[in-house]
């Protein structure tokens, strides 16, 4: 569920028409409405009520901080996964011991960075890690507080560029090496072991490949304990998917999620954390985009639209879905035709669907990519010196811009040439 409804038929963002949001800051533009941010990680908080929890927002799936700073005002934490995220939910106002660092290579400035700045813990990936973070922490004469990854060997069923559980995969160390791991952790003294953490992948569909990871956690929790360890916090990473369509075959519901983490690990009273992204992020916003021209192919006809792959990426990337529609509301019964949706960018890649029926549409007219909260603004980049687009933050009825637009000198100015030229 969202808020990004029709009413006398316009598209709205909560109480703002789109087309206002887009008459005062240029198309193409990324718009965020705060009542679904809040809803979906109450979702999650309700969901694991009950337990000793933390829902940390893993942030680099929208990490603008007016989106961080209305998750945190609601209680999440932060699952980050660099130094600059670090900084950025710090910059946010979010405490150091809500913040969670992930990632499977922290440098040591990263690692000073944080154990200055007051972390929750570290999730550490490899051995190597885990000896930086204890030599770090010794440096400074501080204690840091870890869990290791564990890769549980599961497939997750999802896009490939997205699995992360599978022995194949960088992430983690395999768990049946984890006695070892957990014991050289026990005899580093710049370390204090508090948990375990797994994260398997994201846009994750079914609830199964969560359950086996879930399983072998609990078994090594029963096995590290027996082995001496204090294990009292699972983080069990993020990853739960989203509906990117209307269909029927929707995702599991945080609930259900949430009672199947009760079910496979409730008993070991332990702290649960989790790090949802995609599914607070995912379906709150949108990005808003206008048709340049409609052009008449051969045997097609190209919807061409001033956003492209460099504000939204996912197409290109993950063959990803997403859905389109007018922002004037198509009459009832108005006959659809097929277009292929592309951007103006230099390579076949730049297209955001083949063959999509839409309503008729022509130059001028307005449409909005839906799901594309998380993600998306993210991953821009200012590829064919297309600026990064905005990003608007919209509360009941109002709405505030909360990234502007660079101005091309700001862009052009960035490069410096060296003297010899
Ligand atoms: C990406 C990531 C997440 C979030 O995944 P979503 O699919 O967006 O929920 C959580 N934890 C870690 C370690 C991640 O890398």
């Amino acid at each position: 569920m969202d808020h990004f409804l029709y009413r006398d038929g316009a598209l709205f963002a909560e109480d703002v028409p789109i087309s206002e949001i887009a008459a005062a800051v240029g198309t193409p533009f990324y718009v965020y409405s705060t009542a679904t941010l809040l809803r979906h990680f109450k979702l999650f908080d309700d969901a694991l009520e009950g337990t000793d929890h933390l829902v940390c927002y893993a942030m680099k799936a929208a990490s603008n901080q007016a989106i961080l700073k209305t998750l945190a005002q609601a209680g999440a934490g932060m699952d980050v996964v660099s130094g600059g995220e670090y900084r950025r939910a710090k910059a946010a106002g979010v405490p150091g011991e809500k913040i969670v660092f992930s990632g499977v290579g922290k440098t040591a400035d990263e690692i000073r960075t944080a154990l200055i700045g007051g972390i929750r813990q570290f999730n550490v990936e490899s051995e190597p890690e885990m000896q930086v973070i204890n030599a770090v922490a010794l440096e400074l004469g501080v204690n840091a507080p870890i869990t290791v990854r564990v890769n549980p060997d599961v497939d997750a069923k999802t896009h490939a560029k997205i699995a992360t559980g599978k022995s194949e995969n960088k992430f983690g160390i395999p768990i049946s090496r984890a006695s070892e791991v957990y014991a050289l952790a026990a005899s580093l003294p710049g370390l204090e072991v508090i948990g375990i953490d797994v994260h398997i992948g994201s846009q994750l569909t079914e609830l199964e490949p969560f359950e086996l990871a879930y399983n072998k956690v609990a078994e090594l929790t029963e096995r590290l304990r027996s082995e001496g360890h204090n294990i009292r916090r699972l983080d069990l990473g993020g990853g739960l998917g989203i509906p990117y369509t209307r269909s029927n075959d929707a995702p599991p519901l945080p609930v259900e999620y949430g009672a199947m983490i009760k079910k496979t690990l409730g008993h070991l009273g332990c702290e649960i954390e989790i790090e949802p992204g995609r599914l607070i992020a995912g379906n709150a916003g949108l990005m808003v985009s206008r048709v340049i021209y409609v052009k008449s192919g051969e045997d097609r006809d190209f919807l061409i639209l001033d956003g492209a792959m460099n504000d939204l990426i996912r197409p290109a990337m993950y063959e990803a879905h997403h859905d389109i529609v007018a922002v004037d509301e198509p009459a009832a019964g108005v006959e659809q035709r097929p277009y292929d949706i592309v951007g103006p960018v230099c390579e076949s890649g730049d297209t955001f669907a083949k063959q999509r029926n839409m309503p008729p549409l022509k130059s001028g007219d307005l449409i909005a990519f839906r799901s594309a909260g998380a993600y998306g603004a993210v991953m821009s980049s200012e590829y064919n010196t297309r600026p990064l687009i905005p990003e608007v933050l919209v509360n009941g009825d109002q709405f505030a811009v909360i990234r502007e637009r660079p101005s091309f000198d700001e862009i052009i100015n960035r490069d410096t040439i060296p003297e010899w030229l």
